[in-house]
């Protein structure tokens, strides 16, 4: 098992579309240990594979911060949703920058297990939230990007101030 490199903003390769996965093979199962590693070390509650400079729809997560349940969700696709609720959102990607984000509070969400097996569930709040989280990297979405337009220009300039 390795840590990964976590990009930061402004990497080019967060705005990337992560490509789905034809196979989940060794080597998807290797980066996902290596994922689930890095997003534990960091404290953080979800990772997607873009943030780690791997264009490939893959994510992390781990709501309760409990090692043993930390689990995975390749070729991630949100089905439904409903319900809708703001709240303080964070990144490894953009350390230092809070912001709320409205998103909906249930979703069922579809994809592929580390095994390669269609799987179906739903998800509400923090869980709900993460996946959507983790789905926008995927497609080279920021949640800055979600939030209110001063906030958002606020947080580019302390990122760039933080850059310097
Ligand atoms: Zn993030």
């Amino acid at each position: 098992m390795s840590i990964l490199r976590i990009r930061k903003y402004p990497d080019p390769v967060l705005r990337k579309k992560a490509l789905p996965v034809k196979a989940v093979t060794e080597i998807e199962r290797r980066l996902i240990e290596d994922m689930i590693e890095t997003m534990k070390l960091s404290d953080g509650v979800g990772l997607a594979a873009t943030q780690a400079g791997v264009p490939k729809r893959i994510i992390v997560f781990n709501p309760s911060c409990d090692e043993w349940r930390a689990d995975a969700l390749i070729n991630p696709v949100i089905s439904k949703k409903r319900g809708s609720e703001k709240k303080e959102e964070g990144c490894l990607s953009l350390p230092g920058i809070n912001g709320l984000v409205r998103r909906s509070t249930h979703i069922l969400v579809e994809g592929l297990d580390i095994k390669g097996r269609p799987v179906c569930f739903e998800a509400k709040d923090l869980l709900a939230r993460i996946f959507q989280h983790e789905i926008d990297h995927l497609d080279g979405i920021l949640f800055i990007d979600r939030i209110n337009p001063m906030k958002r220009l606020m947080a580019k300039r302390k990122l760039k101030k933080e850059l310097k």
